[in-house]
This record gives structure tokens, C-alpha cells and sequence, in this order.
């Protein structure tokens, strides 16, 4: 292929709507041993479905409008999920008061004289709440009302369309491997990195965990590593890779100004065709 300059490297990139914030950045893509990937809302759509919902304490509805209110205030995939799904009934009361998210674990809030929370298994056992088992698929989002474990919303999220052809792409492209980082429980995340193909799988990490899963990566890196995130829970990790990438449409306004390279159409698969045009591309010294 012809030779492009880092302009014309930045411009080739932007008519593809992927956004490059300096020559730089491609010089590091063309030197890249690593790509590391967020799970929610980047490998997969991060628009969760309801598949399951399992009331240990009062209705079903109930649980879903507890849920609905102590979540009406998050922007994470989980969060607005289940604000949509709630939507199709009514509409949430909005006076929740020391509302707080716990990043990686869930949020917490209190409605009238109600305590509630809603997030993972291992956050409830720490605050001495005992969540069913889960036995099956999904991701479980588990409630509690003052003390009291009231049940859970099993919901379940796509792999996006071109996942599995952004990650055969990489390693035509002799990328060493890809690692997915998440939050999420170990045997979801697992299950979704075997459908995918990806090469290794770190689960369950809280946020600061992955800054150090990462420090770890770039440690032992044969070349530069490159993180793909939507900055829900990840922006620390963002800014720490050698390139940050970001999800221009899902992605936090934080994450696309951490980020050095920003996806516009949210496709894994336009990392592929960044690293075809970095490799492209020349330095022109002067
Ligand atoms: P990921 O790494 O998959 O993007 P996060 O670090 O954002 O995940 O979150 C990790 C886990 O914490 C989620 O899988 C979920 O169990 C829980 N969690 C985080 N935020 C929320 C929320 N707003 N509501 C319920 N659970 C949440
Ligand atoms: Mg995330």
C-alpha cells in the first residue's frame, strides 16, 4: 500500500469514523503486542434484557419498581437496562435521597424511610446479605430493602456483531493476544470470552484491580498495549494503556476526552481497520 503521512494516516482514519488525536497514536498502533477490552457496552451491546425475575419477599413488580427507583440515577448498561425495562410499566418516583454508586458493586439509596440496594452477590455478602445462588446464565442484579433480601433480575446482554471478526482480525493482524477485563462474574464472563475467541479472561475485578491487572499487562508486554473501554467503571485503566480507546456513542464524555483514539460507531472491529492504517502509515522527517 502507498505510504501516508501521520496526517493523512489521521485523516484515512476519521473518513472511517474512527477519531485519532495525534501521529503519535498511531505510531503506538503499529507497534502493538496487546489489546485489552472492557467487557460491558464494548465486546458486547452493554443493553441487557430481562430474563428472569425471582421474588423472595412480595411480587415480582415490586421488586422491579425497588430496583427502578435506586437505579434511576445511574448511567451504567445495568442501570439504564433497568430503567427501561421498568418504563414499560410506569414511571419511577424520583425522590431518592444519599444516593450513592459503588463502582463495580451496585448502588444504594434511600426512598422515604426505605433503604434500598441493588448490585452484585459478592457486594451483598460484604454488607451481610445473603443473595440466592446463581445457578444459571446472566448476570443477577440482587435487591434489598431495609436489610431485607427481597430477590433478583437475572438479565443477559449481546455480543455485538462484529466482535468475533474484530478479534480474528486482530490476530491476522499478529496482535499476541487479547484480554478481556471485567467486572462482571466469573462464569458469564468466561462463557462470553470462549463465544468470542478472546485468549485470556480476568473476572470479578473491582475497579482499582483493574488498574493493577493492567500495570501487569503492560509489564510483561512485548510492545505497546492498547485498552478498549466504554469508561463506565474504566477510565482509570484508559488513561493508563499505552493507547486508550473509547466507544464514541456509548462511552462516557470522560472516556472520550481520557481516550487517544475514539471508535465513533462503537464497533470492535473498527480497532482492525485503526491498526491497518497505522501500519500504513509513515513518519515524514523533515
Ligand atoms: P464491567 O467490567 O463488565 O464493565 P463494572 O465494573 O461496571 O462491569 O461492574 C461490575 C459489576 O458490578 C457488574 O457486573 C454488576 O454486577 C455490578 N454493578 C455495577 N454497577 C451496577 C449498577 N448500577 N447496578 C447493579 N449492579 C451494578
Ligand atoms: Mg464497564
Amino acid at each position: 500500500s502507498i505510504p501516508l503521512g501521520f496526517f493523512s494516516g489521521i485523516g484515512a482514519a476519521s473518513k472511517r469514523g474512527i477519531l485519532v488525536k495525534g501521529g503519535n497514536h498511531l505510531e503506538a498502533l503499529q507497534q502493538l503486542d496487546t489489546v485489552v477490552f472492557d467487557k460491558t457496552g464494548t465486546l458486547t451491546e452493554g443493553v441487557f434484557e430481562v430474563v428472569e425475575l425471582k421474588a423472595v419477599h412480595g411480587s415480582e413488580d415490586e421488586l422491579l419498581r425497588v430496583a427502578a427507583t435506586v437505579e434511576q440515577h445511574s448511567n451504567h448498561p445495568i442501570a439504564k437496562s433497568i430503567q427501561r425495562m421498568y418504563a414499560r410499566h410506569a414511571s419511577v418516583s424520583t425522590a431518592v435521597q444519599d444516593y450513592q454508586e459503588v463502582a463495580g458493586s451496585g448502588v444504594t439509596g434511600r426512598f422515604g424511610t426505605d433503604q434500598i440496594q441493588a448490585g452484585n452477590a459478592r457486594w451483598f455478602k460484604e454488607l451481610g446479605l445473603t443473595p440466592l445462588d446463581q445457578t444459571e446464565d446472566g448476570t443477577y442484579v440482587h435487591v434489598a430493602q431495609n436489610d431485607s433480601y427481597l430477590g433478583f433480575i437475572r438479565i443477559a446482554d449481546r455480543i455485538k456483531d462484529t466482535t468475533v471478526e474484530a478479534l480474528d482480525g486482530l490476530k491476522a493482524l499478529g496482535i499476541r493476544q487479547t484480554i478481556m477485563l471485567t467486572g462482571d462474574r466469573r462464569e458469564t464472563a468466561e462463557q462470553i470470552g470462549r463465544q468470542i475467541g478472546i485468549t485470556q479472561v480476568k473476572a470479578e475485578l473491582l475497579p482499582d484491580q483493574k488498574v493493577e491487572q493492567l500495570e501487569a499487562i503492560l509489564y510483561q508486554a512485548n510492545g505497546r498495549v492498547a485498552f478498549v473501554g466504554d469508561g463506565i467503571n474504566d477510565a482509570p485503566v484508559l488513561t493508563r494503556a499505552d493507547v486508550g480507546i473509547a466507544m464514541g456513542g456509548l462511552g462516557s464524555d470522560v472516556a472520550i476526552e481520557a481516550a487517544d483514539v475514539v471508535l465513533m460507531t462503537d464497533e470492535p472491529k473498527q480497532l482492525v481497520e485503526a491498526i491497518r492504517i497505522a501500519r500504513a502509515t509513515r513518519r515524514i522527517v523533515y
